[in-house]
């Protein structure tokens, strides 16, 4: 902008300060949310320890408030884990950053997710990987996610009603698999859905839970990283 005269330059500093004074103090501008992202990424991410430039993109780019219920959405930024109803909650952003930088995603993988929840993770995942698989074993929270990917349009993540401790036998052998709810211990059949080499992120535990970064052996698994966590439990463990 280039200002003709002094004149003009004061009328535009007026205007400024007239605009200013007419709310004050009352937010009733829609929030800047990709302003509020950045801050996200940049604060609790990047200052912390998560150094992927592609996952710190994806965390940039998705929309988190979309995912969050709107009585939560101007919370949708902050540092903690939100309700999402059925007495589930959306991770942590920083939570869901660890998990993913854990697991390494690579452009071609195919990824398996148990727990869809409000289907954030899903969508950075979807962000990363060719495919991403994610099961759900609560109907209401598996429809609206499905509504909130589809009406992003993030054509390569694929929904399932179920229960994820059987995991995705159709779609088996995965190159990654994340689990956001915690079961006991680590669930066998998601193991041998794993290809040998891949890599599973799990929460572990009912009282003190620790996360664990696990990758498939050709016997069973090696354990790569621990730190403590804490999730909501895994139900329907099949007896
Ligand atoms: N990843 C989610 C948050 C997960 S909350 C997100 O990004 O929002 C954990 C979710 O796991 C809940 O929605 C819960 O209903 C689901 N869950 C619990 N046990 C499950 C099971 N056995 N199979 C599939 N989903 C399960």
């Amino acid at each position: 902008m280039t200002i003709a005269t002094p004149i003009a330059a004061w009328a535009m500093l007026l205007g400024m300060a007239l605009a200013c004074a007419v709310s004050p103090g009352v937010r009733t501008v829609t929030p800047d949310w990709e302003l509020e992202r950045r801050r996200m990424v940049d604060e609790q991410l990047r200052r912390r320890d998560i150094t992927s430039e592609r996952v710190l993109e994806a965390m940039g780019r998705v929309p988190r408030h979309l995912f969050v219920p709107e009585s939560h959405r101007a919370d949708a930024y902050i540092d903690a884990p939100l309700p999402i109803g059925l007495a589930q909650t959306i991770s942590q952003p920083y939570i869901v950053a660890v998990m993913t930088q854990a697991i390494d995603v690579r452009r071609s993988d195919r990824v398996l997710e148990i727990g869809t929840g409000s289907g954030y993770q899903a969508a950075i995942l979807g962000q990363l990987a060719r495919d991403v698989y994610s099961i759900e074993i609560l109907p209401e929270l598996a429809e609206r996610a499905r509504q909130t990917l589809s009406s992003l349009g993030y054509g390569n993540i694929h929904l399932r009603t179920g229960n994820g401790y059987l995991g995705w036998p159709d779609e088996a052998p995965f190159d990654r698999i994340i689990v956001t709810a915690a079961p006991d211990d680590v669930p066998d059949a998601l193991v041998a859905q794993l290809k040998v080499g891949g890599l599973m992120a799990v929460p572990v535990g009912t009282m003190f839970q620790e996360l664990r970064i696990l990758r498939r052996t050709p016997a069973g698994f090696d354990l790569l990283q621990r730190m403590p966590v804490r999730f909501v439990p895994m139900v329907g463990k099949p007896r």
